[in-house]
């Protein structure tokens, strides 16, 4: 059976429809030529490029501030991109120490197979100003740190970067332009895995990379197309549902995580509690400067120990023990077994962690119940 695609003109559906298609019919091949050509034209294959994908683009480069942005496949797909995109044999990379798993490892990779120098700093401007050689080409910052949530001064360091020549780029996904939009503060190109904030409800794997300049824009597009990380259509379309809600998601989980980081202050059970609102935070002040909001993201050590955490995991109800973060739902892990598990103990106390240390992305639900839940499971 042979079904026509129908043309619809001089309509315009409410919601974004999903272009579930791979390839585009053309009448002559020059259009269809210069639709390949470049990462602004018209659409041929949804590898290069697709309405729904373009869509999701344009309003996340709004969002941050930015020229143009490419969507990929997953996170791990913007950062390998980025990296692939920016980087030649030889050349020298600094990154901060407190980084995503995922990133260190492309990071050791990039360094064993193509000889990329790369250098860790804690954040602190005099180490990163120390770091800088004359083959250093990009500076890699994260907005928040996990699990220490730990908030950079990205204006300082952005300058610094700025000032060598070199790349400034900057993993938002624990903030999410709703907290912080690093372009604004001289990053020249922000990524996220929307996996966690933008899409918002733990049911996609994607990222965006988003742009202050036109040309690293063709770059990293270039190398999406090549290596095929674009995004698919689908995943693009969720995230693009997930994005209308973003304002909305993020303003409750800034106040619920608020009153169960204040809560957990309090709790005796409970050594140090993390989180940027807090003013006992060590960058508290930064944060005030530079976020809109303290995000969603709470570590919390349970004074006991490893034992004591296995056992909270066991008990909360409402709150999930599972990897991941940004969705409606509230999630629960103890780094040392998941996220840092290749950590020894000194590796963890270098982390900033123990082996109580709790991570918590808090979700949207009734603030109350939330604490009812980690309450008994504490007791
Ligand atoms: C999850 C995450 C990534 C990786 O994203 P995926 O969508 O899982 O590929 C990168 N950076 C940070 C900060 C993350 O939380």
């Amino acid at each position: 059976m042979h079904v026509r695609a129908p043309h619809l003109e001089g309509v315009r559906p409410l919601s974004l429809p999903i272009f579930q298609t791979s390839s585009f019919a053309f009448t002559d091949s020059e259009s269809l030529a210069d639709a390949l050509a470049g990462p602004d034209g018209s659409y041929a294959y949804s590898r290069y490029g697709n309405p729904t994908t373009r869509a999701l683009e344009e309003a996340v480069a709004d969002l941050e501030g930015g020229v143009a942005a490419v969507a990929t496949a997953s996170g791990m797909g913007a950062i390998s991109s980025v990296l692939l995109a920016r980087l030649r044999s030889g050349d020298h990379v600094i990154v901060q120490s407190a980084l995503y798993g995922g990133t260190v490892s492309v990071l050791r990779d990039l360094s064993e197979r193509f000889g990329i120098e790369v250098s860790y700093f804690s954040g602190a401007a005099d180490e990163l100003a120390a770091a800088i050689r004359p083959n250093t080409k990009l500076l890699y910052l994260e907005t928040i740190a996990n699990p220490t949530t730990r908030v950079n001064d990205l204006p300082a360091l952005a300058a610094i970067g700025r000032d060598a020549g070199l790349t400034v780029v900057v993993d938002n996904t624990f903030a999410s332009p709703m907290l912080c939009r690093p372009l604004e503060h001289g990053a020249h190109i922000v990524l996220h895995s929307s996996t966690k904030f933008l899409g918002g409800h733990s049911d996609i794997i994607g990222g965006v990379v988003v742009f202050a300049e036109e040309e690293h824009h063709r770059e990293t597009w270039h190398q999406v197309v090549d290596y095929g990380a674009s995004a698919d259509p689908f995943a693009a379309w969720l995230t693009a549902r997930g994005l209308q809600t973003l304002s909305l998601r993020q303003a409750k989980q800034c106040a619920n995580a608020r009153v169960l980081a204040e809560r957990l202050s309090e709790h005796p059970a409970i050594g140090a509690v993390r989180w940027p609102g807090l003013t006992s935070h060590p960058d508290h002040e930064t944060a005030v400067k530079l976020l809109g909001d303290f995000g969603a993201l709470v570590s919390f050590d349970i004074a006991e120990g490893h034992e004591a955490a296995v056992r909270f995991l066991e008990r909360v109800r409402l709150a999930t023990l599972a990897v991941s973060l940004g969705g409606v739902e509230t999630l629960v892990l103890q780094p040392s077994s998941s996220t840092h598990r290749q950590l020894d103990a000194s590796g963890l106390a270098a982390a900033g962690i123990t082996e109580g240390t709790i991570r918590m992305s808090v979700g949207i639900e009734h603030a109350e119940d939330l604490w009812a839940d980690l309450a008994h499971a504490l007791g």
